[in-house]
């Protein structure tokens, strides 16, 4: 569904990514995994189009991604949730909620759309009328999903979801992520949390100083293996 070849990627003289190539498979959650700096939320970031290619191409459905401007992605069926949710402080839980999904593609469906996350996050049916600052950490974070999840992507791509939240609001977070892989929904999942993301990827790569250093299925990486990369590499 999404292929990234030989990609180079930086912010101005400062080169980040060095020619990562990767397969997303359709229905299937990749995970991407590494320390930090090693390029992870850059690499999310060249695929929304935020951060320019110097080299390589990313194609979606075998069509070249790279060039289209970000504000295109969610009609082309792509949803970013990124790290540290960026939700909007000062607006009601619904007015975030409405704001994900008012491209082209989705606007006459809002009302769907918002009943279809208040089904899947019945806290925020709860909280609608409240501003979006006054929520609790976990909550900002299922916020965050579902105002993703308002365009309807086929392809989610998510930035450190459980980065801070406690154990048990991860838990929650992480059965979110089943039922979303349940739906069908492509999955691009940038995560610290090694353990839990292996259980749930089928694919995993380990990103390092930039570069690929591990590209496998996850059922057969094991986190002795990963730990031994990640600090020997
Ligand atoms: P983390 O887990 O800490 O978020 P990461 O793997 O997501 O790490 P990136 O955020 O992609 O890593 O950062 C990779 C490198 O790019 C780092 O050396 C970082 O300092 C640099 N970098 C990130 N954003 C910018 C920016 N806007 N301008 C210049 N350099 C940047």
């Amino acid at each position: 569904m999404l292929e990234l070849n030989n990609v180079r990627a930086g912010y101005g003289a400062i080169n980040v990514l060095w020619d990562v190539s990767m397969a997303m498979e359709q229905g299937r959650l990749t995970t991407i995994i590494g320390p930090n700096g090693a390029g992870k939320t850059t690499l999310l970031r060249a695929i929304m189009g935020l951060v320019p290619l110097s080299q390589g191409d990313i194609k979606l459905r075998g069509e070249r991604l790279n060039g289209k401007p970000t504000w295109d992605m969610a009609d082309a069926g792509v949803a970013m949730i990124p790290e540290g949710r960026m939700i909007f402080r000062d607006m009601s839980v619904e007015e975030n909620l409405i704001i994900g999904g008012f491209n082209k593609a989705q606007r006459a469906h809002v009302k769907t759309r918002l009943e279809a996350s208040y089904d899947m996050f019945p806290r925020l049916r709860e909280r609608r009328a409240q501003l979006a600052g006054s929520l609790s950490g976990g909550e900002a974070q299922m916020l965050a999903m579902a105002r993703g999840l308002m365009s309807d992507p086929k392809l989610l791509i998510i930035d450190e979801p459980s980065l801070g939240l406690a154990p048990l609001v991860v838990n929650e977070l992480f059965e979110i992520l089943a039922k979303l892989k349940a739906e069908g929904r492509t999955i691009i999942l940038v995560e610290q949390n090694t353990e839990r993301a292996l259980a749930i990827a089928d694919h995993v790569y380990l990103l390092q100083g930039g570069k690929v250093v591990l590209s496998e299925a996850a059922a057969s990486v094991t986190l002795a293996r990963l730990h031994d990369l990640y600090f020997n590499h």
